[in-house]
């Protein structure tokens, strides 16, 4: 008698050794050989059938002993990687979807008006929800009205874990000192170009103080473009969403697309959103349509321009980004899923 061929479906144990393969087969797939498939077909139990069949399967024993344990292993360790598998990539999945949660961004503080019932004044300060975090970024001019808007906004000082400063100038810091007499638990980042004595009133409200130099990662989602150089030195805030990336600017004072384009490279990432001050006050046509023609060629998605950009750049904006432009005035809140 031959020794039947390898069931092809056969989905059990591999073995190596051609002998144990022969006898595997035999005592398995006994039934495939044309004798036995013929008494098993037509239901005629032949002495000679039982007779191989107790052969082959005698011979089979320790093979199938040795293969049947290999596989008791393998269906344990499926069952292991079919139990822990899922767990494990969602464990390991964990800190990305944490990290790219539904961001909201309420600007508090603006001298451009848009929601009724806020006040208004030169400045820019915005709070930023991400989930996991809620950071202020930038003070306003005067914490009275930075506190004011907040409370009608519904955002409690409380809930702040950290306050970004973009840069140095009173109407972006003239917010903080009443913001850390009503909240101190907070980390201030500013840029490391601030004057000690400026750290040491932060210090003294109990706050703690990190400073910012080269473009980094804050916490979280949160990153820095770093300490743009210009006469006025300034940072820039980055959202790393899952849309793409969300830019947060104070008065861009080293230039809005050179921040722009500091961001993309430095997270290899489309920005989806540019928000706040641009810092186009006063220039002239010219300058204005190619500024606005450098940022299309970014390939941005969405535009929210206000306090120093001016009402014509603003207008532009509108004009150029239709169904992308987002009004961005005190009071705005900006969602990205
Ligand atoms: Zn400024
Ligand atoms: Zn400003």
């Amino acid at each position: 008698m031959t020794a039947p061929a390898r069931d092809p479906f056969w989905w059990g144990p591999r073995l190596d050794r051609e002998k144990e393969k022969s006898e595997y087969n035999m005592a398995l797939c006994y039934y495939r050989t044309d004798t036995h498939e013929r008494h098993a077909l037509c239901g005629q139990a032949s002495t000679q059938g039982v007779f191989c069949f107790l052969a082959g399967a005698s011979r089979a024993l320790p093979t199938l002993q040795r293969a049947f344990g290999a596989m008791r292993r393998r269906v344990c360790l499926a069952l292991c990687l079919m139990t822990i598998g899922p767990w494990a990539a969602a464990a390991m999945s964990t800190e990305p979807q944490a990290m790219r949660r539904q961001v909201r961004i309420t600007v508090v503080y603006n001298n451009v008006p848009l929601a009724p019932g806020l006040a208004t004044a030169w400045g820019f300060a915005a709070v930023i929800e991400t989930g996991d975090h809620t950071v202020l970024f930038d003070t306003g001019g005067d914490g009275r009205t930075l506190l004011a808007n907040m409370q009608r906004l519904g955002i409690d000082p409380s809930s702040i874990d950290a306050v970004v400063l973009s840069h140095l100038h009173g109407d972006h810091t003239g917010g903080l000192n009443d913001f850390l007499d009503r909240h101190s638990n907070v980390t201030v980042y500013m840029p490391d170009s601030f004057p000690m004595p400026f750290r040491r009133s932060v210090e003294r409200h109990g706050a703690r103080v990190e400073t910012v130099t080269k473009a980094r990662r804050l916490f979280a989602n949160l990153h820095s473009v770093g300490e743009m150089s210009d006469s006025i030195k300034e940072q820039a805030l980055i959202i790393d969403t899952s849309e793409g990336l969300a830019v947060v600017t104070g008065c861009a004072h080293p230039g809005i697309v050179e921040i722009a384009e500091v961001a993309r490279n430095y997270l290899n990432r489309e920005i989806h959103l540019l928000m706040g001050g641009f810092h186009l006050l006063g220039h002239g046509e010219n300058k204005l349509r190619g500024t606005v023609q450098a940022l299309r060629n970014l390939g941005i998605h969405k535009v929210a321009p206000s306090h120093c950009t001016g009402d014509v750049a603003i207008a532009l904006f509108r004009e150029k980004w239709g169904s992308g432009f987002i009004e961005g005035g005190c009071g705005a809140i900006i969602e990205i899923p």
